[in-house]
């Protein structure tokens, strides 16, 4: 018999809903949304108390021989929030930002879309404290290879499967790959996903989070009834998730009014040519120098009166201090957290339909779990059948969102926490509490 989690003497001690203690630390933004849709589940005290800590935590010191002789000491994570639905799933990112609060708010971001999107995976992230656009490729490979040697007692097909996240790639997800499978001494694709299609990698993966992106913005369009075609929308961020919506978003027939990244922002009424922009980038890195339109700030750009915000960068960047100015309609969050607790209730209040980031950006790590699955059985599939199996599964888990949503009258980004809580619970309560 499953063990009853429900301790009558247990209190739960829940954080004031209505006091944002730090807007800028994202676990505590995570974690306001669990309560909320703890409280509004009835979740029992102990399983509350459960999956409110991250399963396991890992510090590791990653030092690396640079170019000039030197040897330098990199900080680097790995948090597996839950495991209880499988296997962790969660990607690594390079970022000077980094800290281990991100990562573990990351990790249990990871738990919450895989189950809201329904894979049977648990959720994880890693992180490496530094600045990878000032790295030689030779560095980043000694950096990754250490990082990768560091973690490795988690990592595994099913234990922990690392994926691409912010400025990490397939290059780098084929050093993860090789270094595992030269410590286990054969080779092992399914540890990782995102790799390079010749080496395991699944067809459509890269464009996955985009094509997610995409195919949930037309939902969310078909549901407010507007017109897909001649729809605005403003993108920020246009690296792999902001520059692959925006050009299939086009290809559906909007208008990508402005894009940006970290060097600043581009603006067009009369429509970005995304596809010069994606050439632009390709050769230069960044959009610096880009000659497409009215230069505005990051900040300038979330403001814009457009349809649709598809903010695809890093975390925060809507919060209580701007969110009152956003005038889109939509917002398709493609980045993991980038609207703040505070700022929900504002555009909850101004009527904004948001797509919470656990459900908008599964579309990623819903062809991390095809890959995964391919590599385990050996067996390729066409980019159409990925892409058709996406949108089954982006566009089923919408509907089940907004129908949790309408059910509850609460928003999205609540009935998304209340689905995929609901899931993760369900299988702690059959598990019971190993003793
Ligand atoms: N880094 C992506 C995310 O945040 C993908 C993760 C994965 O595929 O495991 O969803």
């Amino acid at each position: 018999m499953a063990t009853d989690l429900r301790l009558p003497t247990d209190k739960i001690v829940r954080p004031d809903k209505d006091r944002f203690l730090n807007e800028d630390n994202p676990f505590e933004a995570m974690m306001s949304r669990f309560d909320r849709a703890a409280e509004l589940l009835d979740l029992e005290p102990g399983l509350y108390k459960v999956l409110r800590h991250p399963e396991k935590q890992i510090v590791v010191s990653v030092p690396v021989l640079m170019d000039n002789g030197e040897v330098e000491v990199f900080t680097g994570y790995r948090v597996l929030y839950n495991t209880s639905r499988g296997p962790a799933k969660g990607g690594i990112r390079f970022d000077l930002n980094v800290t281990l609060e991100e990562v573990k708010a990351l990790a249990a971001w990871m738990t919450w879309k895989c189950a809201v999107v329904n894979l049977p995976f648990g959720g994880s992230k890693g992180g490496v404290v530094c600045d990878p656009l000032k790295m030689s490729v030779g560095e980043l490979e000694r950096l990754t290879r250490r990082y990768t040697a560091g973690i490795i007692s988690t990592l595994g097909p099913d234990s922990d499967v690392p994926a691409p996240d912010v400025n990490t790639n397939e290059r780098v997800m084929a050093w993860v790959m090789d270094t595992y499978s030269m410590h286990v001494r054969h080779t092992v694709t399914a540890v990782v996903t995102g790799k390079p299609v010749e080496m395991g990698g699944s067809l459509g993966r890269r464009e996955a989070t985009g094509r997610g992106c995409m195919i949930v913005t037309k939902e969310a369009l078909r549901h407010l009834k507007m017109p897909v075609p001649g729809t605005t929308v403003a993108v920020q961020g246009f690296g792999n998730v902001g520059s692959v919506a925006a050009d299939l978003l086009v290809k559906e027939g909007c208008k990508i009014i402005a894009i940006s990244d970290r060097t600043g922002g581009y603006h067009d009424p009369a429509g970005i040519d995304v596809r010069h922009a994606i050439e632009h980038v390709k050769k230069h890195r960044t959009l610096e120098g880009y000659l497409g339109g009215e230069r505005i700030t990051n900040e300038e750009l979330l403001m814009l009166q457009v349809d649709v915000l598809l903010p695809a960068a890093l975390e925060n960047v809507i919060t209580s201090k701007n969110a009152s100015k956003v005038r889109a309609k939509v917002i398709c969050e493609g980045a993991n957290g980038p609207t703040s607790a505070a700022a929900d209730a504002i555009l909850e209040e101004n009527g904004v339909f948001v797509i919470p980031d656990i459900l908008a950006n599964a579309g990623g790590v819903t062809v991390s779990y095809f890959e995964w699955v391919q590599d385990r059985g050996g067996y390729f599939w066409t980019e159409d059948v990925v892409n058709q199996r996406l949108t089954e599964i982006m566009c089923r888990s919408f509907a089940d969102v907004l129908d949790l949503s309408r059910r509850h009258k609460v928003n999205m980004r609540t009935a998304a926490y209340m689905l995929s809580i609901s899931r993760v619970a369900t299988v702690h309560r059959l598990r019971g509490i190993y003793a």
